[in-house]
């Protein structure tokens, strides 16, 4: 917090693998005065373990009684990016505190540039605490056109402050320059992901049975394609493993890279995440729920039980049984 000023931690999703609990904690820690959540239920454990304001940055909408309950809470902020429901909030009797967001090119959420002056007639009726302006990814390295513009347009709407994400640290410290220090920056991955040597993912060898080509194993009786080992190492389904995250491709080197971990071995059988002796081995038949089977080649040598061997997870959709600070 102290070396950028204006971030804002999110802390969404399953907490990018760590848990929102223990993110929401840890963001305290860091000394933020507010942090993001991504929903309703989200901001529910957020405000048990953090002591600051929580923002709920899916859109509001009036039908949802969960989310009315929890707007009336002083510490949190809801988002609001349709007009009807800004109106709403106006006109009643509570007085919450609102983020309104701008549409971007990215279409997710947000009220549209050309609709903006008609949000002015509503703020004096809610606690306004800012803009919040999401933009796509940086095209190039920099999303600072965009940002200036659709701030710029803010600003002109109602003098308030801005809440960005994904624009680069550079970026957000130009638009502290520009619009001064009422300029937020939202960020979970880089934040909490961001070190990749931080982090050390494995998985624990609970078994290992000799077996010789042919030979059948697992649910559905595959046969093993050489002699060599079974090798039964925790993280299945439960987990998130074998389950794909949908790739945005973006880039030829993005789509080699997901071809290269999308696995197929030389022998065309699966690829696991697990890497035991030195290299990823095939799966011998799908994850199960909260185990693998993999096959080593006779010529490897075979873990023993209780190893501890490396596995490539998203961490976004994973889930860890343990996690252990070192
Ligand atoms: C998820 C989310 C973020 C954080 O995105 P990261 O890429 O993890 O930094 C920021 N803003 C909004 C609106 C989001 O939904």
């Amino acid at each position: 917090m102290m070396e950028l000023p204006g971030l804002v931690p999110v802390v969404k999703g399953n907490g990018y693998g760590f848990g929102v609990h223990r993110l929401a904690g840890g963001a305290g820690r860091l000394g933020a005065d507010v942090i993001a959540v991504g929903s309703v239920a989200e901001a529910k454990v957020a405000l048990r373990e953090f002591d600051g304001d929580v923002v709920v940055m899916m859109p509001f909408f009036n039908a949802d009684a969960a989310a009315v309950e929890i707007m009336e809470d002083s510490r949190v902020i809801v988002t609001v990016a349709h007009l009807p429901e800004l109106a709403r909030l106006a006109e009643g009797p509570a007085h919450p505190r609102v983020l309104v967001e701008v549409r971007t090119s990215m279409q997710r959420h947000g009220i549209t540039l050309d609709d903006l002056p008609k949000v002015a007639g509503f703020l004096d009726r809610v606690d306004f605490a800012g803009w919040t302006i999401h933009l796509p990814m940086p095209a190039g390295d920099s999303n600072l056109e965009e940002a200036t513009h659709i701030g710029t347009a803010a600003r002109m709407a109602a003098k308030a402050p801005l809440w960005f994400s994904h624009v680069s640290v550079d970026d957000h410290n130009r638009l502290r320059e520009i619009f001064g220090p009422d300029v937020r920056l939202r960020r979970g991955t880089d934040l909490w992901l961001g070190d990749p040597g931080a982090l050390t993912v494995t998985a624990t060898v609970l078994d290992v049975h000799k077996v010789v080509r042919g030979q059948r194993v697992g649910y559905h009786r595959k046969s093993v394609p050489a002699n060599g080992w079974v090798v039964v190492v925790s993280g299945g389904t439960a987990n998130g493993i074998g389950l794909e995250a949908p790739s945005t491709n973006r880039s030829m080197r993005d789509r080699a890279k997901t071809m290269a971990l999308g696995m197929l071995d030389a022998a065309g059988r699966a690829l696991s995440p697990f890497e035991v002796a030195g290299e990823k081995r095939a799966f011998v038949e799908p994850p199960h729920m909260q185990s693998s089977l993999v096959f080593l080649p006779a010529n490897a040598i075979p873990p023993a039980i209780g190893d501890e061997v490396p596995v490539t997870v998203r961490n976004t959709i994973a889930t860890f049984d343990e996690i252990v600070y070192i």
